[in-house]
């Protein structure tokens, strides 16, 4: 066991695959993997800002027999997912070609956050948040140098790791990372556990096939892009509140409601003290922008001013450093 910041540590999970998680999981604070042979490393995901990275690298600096990160897997395209490839520069560094054309394009990587974090809007106020919280001084992008579609197979030592596309589904370029031989995945944030799930690209018919594909390869072990570890039962209840938010917001629309009048009229409370359940307003939106592109065009920031400013989004009560 290897700690770093918090208390936090490389977890062993057997198989050569090890959980680097990032409590309390949620906004902005990502999980990740790495899997280890022979003197071979392969890293899945880097962290959202410069402590976080620095922490998980330090974490595998420090193993006995460190290994030789040759490779980092960015499972899609949102900054707190590869924000920290700059501690693994000079690895091949892989992403499916749809998150490679996220990464370029991304609307909220460090150097944007202060001037969104300028005016009264909730949306401007979580950017304070975020600026307060996490660390970006020396940052730089660095984007991965090797893209796939489909599948790719790839050898850590004596390791059989598969990659494979799952988006779009949370993004428009979604990877897993299998190992079967250990029977552990790295979801990335097909999956959420202990928060409610938020989904940017869509659709979201294929956010619920993306869990019956994931159950479909009969994992042991389920690490998530947020949250804690999971086995195969954990995939249930995500699964349920994806379908469910599906059908609601296709009925929702067809009766002629607004996506807000859908989501105010939508009883939460049935998913219990899930955290940011004002998420779902989000992805009630993404069902009405792939029913209707037209009409609902599904600004991000219209629909984050919901997100953050309602009461339901309790994110005030995050912790107020990224490593504290
Ligand atoms: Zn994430």
């Amino acid at each position: 066991m290897t700690a770093g910041a918090a208390g936090r540590h490389l977890q062993d999970l057997g198989g050569g695959c090890y959980a680097w998680l990032q409590p309390p999981g949620c906004w902005g604070f990502a999980n990740s993997g790495l899997i280890v042979d022979g003197g071979q490393g392969l890293v899945v995901d880097t962290q959202n800002d410069m402590p976080m990275a620095s922490a998980f690298h330090s974490a595998i600096q420090s193993m006995s027999g460190a290994p030789s990160v040759d490779v980092v897997v960015n499972t899609h395209g949102d900054g707190d997912h590869w924000n920290g490839n700059q501690l693994f520069d000079g690895a091949t560094i892989i992403a499916s070609e749809a998150t490679l054309a996220d990464i370029r394009g991304h609307w909220l990587d460090p150097s944007k956050i202060d001037a969104y974090a300028q005016g009264d809007s909730a949306f401007a106020e979580f950017m304070r948040w975020r600026l307060a919280v996490f660390a970006y001084d020396g940052w730089r992008p660095v984007h991965p140098n090797q893209t796939y579609t489909g599948q790719l197979p790839l050898d850590v030592g004596k390791i059989s790791v598969e990659l494979r596309e799952f988006g779009p589904a949370h993004t428009s370029g979604d990877t897993i990372v299998w190992v079967p031989g250990a029977g552990v995945l790295y979801s990335g944030d097909l999956l959420f556990t202990a928060s409610t799930p938020i989904m940017w690209g869509g659709p979201l018919s294929r956010c619920v096939q993306a869990c019956d594909r994931i159950l479909g390869l009969e994992p042991r072990t389920i690490v998530p892009g947020h949250g804690p570890i999971i086995g195969p039962e954990g995939i249930v209840p995500i699964r349920d509140y994806l379908a469910f938010v599906l059908d609601y917001a296709k009925t929702a629309y067809q009766q002629g409601k607004s996506p807000r009048e859908a989501y105010r009229e939508l009883d939460l409370s049935r998913w219990g003290d899930w955290p940011h359940l004002s998420r779902t307003y989000q992805n009630i939106s993404l069902v009405y922008r792939e029913l209707d592109p037209q009409n609902f065009k599904g600004d991000v920031r219209d629909t984050l001013n919901v997100v953050y400013g309602d009461d339901h989004g309790d994110w005030r009560s995050l912790p107020a450093t990224s490593t504290g």
